[in-house]
């Protein structure tokens, strides 16, 4: 059921998409709407200065990324699946809803379905909203598969907690996760994967930044968009840095959201203001109902293009990957364009990468339906009337 702040007026043209939202949602294996206060605050601001411009208010950037956008079902596209990257097929058959083992040397573990706020472009929504049946395993059961397949299989040094957002969960559960992990499988690398950040900051309490920072956790926030950062969240940053906990970002590229390199620059400049290192940038992943959100591959690699010309090496030194069934690749792994032709006679483009050898064939978004996100928009703090 959509979880909408009651003082969070949605605009009227998209009245009728938020309120059918839940019921497509639960038919075709996406999450219902789910909006924390906090990040409803911004929305609001960014609605009410939108509006004063005379726009509706549902085009705005932090908008799109908790609420149905009127394009959400209007456009799909060849290539297109629940599960684009291969989780379930990359969970080992008894661990199941446990963990994804895609790379030799380290593990998915997934403690929680369970989000702060519920993403529009979440690429893991078929897995969160049980479109794959039921999750059959308490906490406690899960951490103990865990840990015996960490002591069965030691070429496995990091285990990175992600999910569902592992900060959702009780202090208690948390800690006695990363206490497995440190003193039963005695694992070397922790890695927790968190978009509360931006979506309810109040649970980096100092405890809980000291119990991170106890287990060595290395945290990567998911922040999107430059106005995430407030003061409340910087306040939140600074004491997991005083706490002594390492942070990184990584943010996936989206359309109408940061799909400028302004907008780029600005919020790898700013997380790096207050000692945040962004480590990656991806492509969205193209699973259902993903086009708003995609961006064709040309402008992709553009953009990085743009990035790096345009920004020092501080700002620019970040990955940019697209993850697949076969595992990431990256622009200098591309290798050249191909074109296939659905039954309607449409074009579906291709891009083919190579990566140890192998060729992957990856669903580049058509050229025609990429139309950009507007720069006044997505930086709407900046508009100036022109
Ligand atoms: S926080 Fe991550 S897992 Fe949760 S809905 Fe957003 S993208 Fe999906």
């Amino acid at each position: 059921m959509a979880m909408i702040p009651k003082k969070l007026a949605i605009p009227d043209v998209a009245k009728s998409i938020v309120t059918s939202f839940d019921e497509i949602a639960q038919r075709e294996g996406l999450l219902p709407i789910k909006v924390s206060d906090f990040y409803a605050a911004k929305v609001e601001e960014e609605m009410r200065v939108l509006r004063e411009r005379e726009l509706s208010g549902a085009e705005g950037p932090l908008y799109r990324c908790v609420l149905p956008s009127m394009d959400r079902f209007s456009e799909r596209v060849s290539g297109e699946v629940g599960d684009f990257i291969g989780d379930h097929v990359n969970m080992p058959e008894e661990l199941r809803d446990v963990l994804i083992w895609k790379y030799q040397d380290r593990v998915l573990f997934l403690p929680t379905d369970r989000c702060a706020s519920n993403c529009q472009y979440c690429f893991r929504t078929a897995y969160l909203s049980d479109r794959y049946g039921a999750k059959p395993f308490t906490l406690e059961e899960k951490v103990a598969k865990l840990v015996e397949f960490l002591r069965e299989h030691p070429v496995i040094e990091e285990v990175i907690l992600s999910g569902g957002d592992p900060m959702v969960m009780a202090p208690a559960q948390l800690e006695m996760v990363l206490r497995a992990l440190r003193e039963d499988a005695g694992v070397k690398h922790i890695r927790i994967h968190s978009r509360t950040l931006v979506y309810s900051p109040f649970v980096y309490t100092p405890a809980a930044c000291e119990m991170l920072a106890k287990y060595r956790v290395r945290l990567v926030h998911h922040v999107a968009h430059p106005y995430e950062i407030c003061e409340v969240v910087k306040e939140h940053v600074a004491r997991l840095s005083r706490a002594g906990v390492r942070q990184y970002n990584q943010f996936p590229l989206l359309r109408n959201v940061n799909d400028h390199v302004d907008v780029l620059r600005e919020l790898i400049v700013a997380l790096d203001e207050v000692g945040v290192r962004t480590i990656s940038i991806f492509a969205p992943d193209v699973v259902n109902f993903s086009a708003p959100f995609r961006v064709s591959l040309r402008r992709q690699f553009a953009l990085m293009d743009e990035l790096a010309w345009s920004s020092p090496a501080w700002v620019h030194a970040v990955r940019y990957a697209l993850d697949n069934p076969h595992g990431k690749v990256r622009q200098q792994d591309f290798v050249r364009w191909e074109e296939d032709v659905n039954e309607k006679g449409g074009r579906v483009p291709f891009a083919i990468f190579k990566r140890e050898g192998r060729e992957i064939r990856y669903p580049d978004f058509p050229d025609e339906l990429d139309i950009p996100g507007k720069r006044d928009v997505m930086l709407w703090r900046d508009y100036r009337g022109r």
